[in-house]
């Protein structure tokens, strides 16, 4: 019996030590984890560089009020937008408070334009933005909302893809557009770029706020810093967080100066966001992905990857009806429900773990080394060849 609450559905399997793309099972058995964290261990388990890191923090300080100067913080936040759109960077600890920080961004530069009417965010219908009060009514999904009523106002939806219904929900309350540039939960839909470049034309023309959600796909995931580098686009607002501490619980929400302006002193805060622990946490994973061979190889690998199980998909079209993804952010779209096929993969040592759509989601540590997708391979071929 546990005395954990129940709501999550756990698999009967525990570990003792990772390694890399490594876990060992408390029973002593070797699995390639390609969960890891869910996007979250983006340098894999127990990373020397970090550990490092980790090691030499914890011997100075860990924590102190943000009423104080936190240079790791300052380290961290010159980082991530000397290279990237922002100007400036609210750090939190997870992702529903990253998007929910971002919100708040966006009403309140409105507010602070004279225009508080401006306050509605729109969101894709059955997107992902965390599982607070605020980010579960964002993400418009009846399943993840019901029974936590009263309905927290202030979000419209649109259907992905469909452009009518986006354009009829814009009205003169909207303040923002949120969107995730790869829908992760909700399937590893990849967002083509015309369809972001066309939604920064909407903002620019309706002058409201674009709001990229790479929580799931940022900080390297998708062979670039972020998914929306693809498109060319710069958005207003991105909230971060899975990988940007290698395991450690970080988020952040980076912006513009203009957007920034809003957030005079008083009107946020967080007692453990950007803590001076995970912060030199941050700038340690920061010292691997931001490099430019680093990025490559994920780019590269990916290609491999993707090949490799196109070539599987060609093998068993009965079976993988899509491969989709971004980087090292791949979905196994299969014709019918992933759950047996996800079982079968852990029963050959392939940790993988579940998105909507019937999808095998696949997130390996953005340093996984080809012999480790090697692996992994033969054992999808295999789950493949004698699935029923
Ligand atoms: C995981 C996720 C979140 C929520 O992050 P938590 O750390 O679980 O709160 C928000 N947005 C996206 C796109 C995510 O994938």
């Amino acid at each position: 019996m546990s005395y954990l609450a129940n709501n999550y559905n756990r698999r009967k399997i525990s570990f003792k030590r990772g390694k890399g793309s490594f876990l060992y099972s408390s029973k002593g058995k070797r699995y390639l984890d390609f969960v890891q964290g869910i996007a979250v261990n983006s340098l894999g388990h127990s990373n020397s560089h970090l550990n490092k890191a980790l090691s030499y923090q914890s011997k100075r300080v860990w924590h102190v009020s943000n009423a104080f100067q936190i240079p790791e913080g300052e380290k961290l936040a010159k980082r991530l937008t000397k290279k990237t759109f922002a100007d400036s960077v609210i750090f939190q600890n997870s992702g529903a408070e990253a998007t929910e920080a971002a919100i708040k961004v966006a009403r309140k530069y409105f507010y602070s334009k004279k225009k508080p009417y401006k306050n509605r965010i729109l969101c894709v219908k059955n997107s992902f933005h965390g599982r607070t009060l605020a980010a579960i009514h964002a993400s418009g999904s009846k399943k993840m909302i019901e029974g936590f009523g009263p309905k927290v106002p202030g979000f419209d939806h649109f259907i992905y893809g469909d452009h009518q219904s986006l354009k009829k929900s814009i009205t003169k309350k909207t303040a923002a557009i949120m969107i995730e540039p790869v829908l992760g939960e909700g399937g590893i839909k990849v967002i083509p770029k015309w369809c972001l470049k066309g939604l920064r034309r909407i903002c620019d023309q309706k002058k409201i706020l674009l709001i990229c959600d790479e929580v799931q796909c940022g900080v390297g995931r998708s062979g670039k810093f972020f998914a929306f580098e693809y498109s060319g686009i710069k958005p207003d607002i991105v909230p971060i967080a899975k990988g940007i501490g290698g395991g450690f619980p970080i988020g952040a929400v980076l912006m513009t100066k203009k957007v920034a302006s809003g957030m005079t002193p008083g009107t946020h805060g967080s007692t453990f966001g950007g803590n001076p622990l995970a912060m030199k946490i941050g700038n340690a994973v920061l010292d691997k992905i931001m490099n430019k061979n680093f990025l490559d190889n994920v780019k590269n690998i990916s290609n491999y990857y993707l090949k490799e199980l196109n070539k599987i998909k060609k093998e068993y079209p009965e079976i993988i009806k899509e491969v989709r993804g971004l980087g090292l952010l791949i979905g196994l779209q299969l014709h019918n429900s992933q759950n047996k096929f996800i079982k079968l993969l852990e029963q050959n040592k392939l940790l993988t773990i579940r998105a909507a759509e019937n999808v095998v989601r696949i997130l390996p540590p953005l340093n996984v080394k080809k012999s480790e997708i090697d692996i992994s391979i033969k054992i999808i071929k295999k789950v493949c060849k004698n699935y029923k």
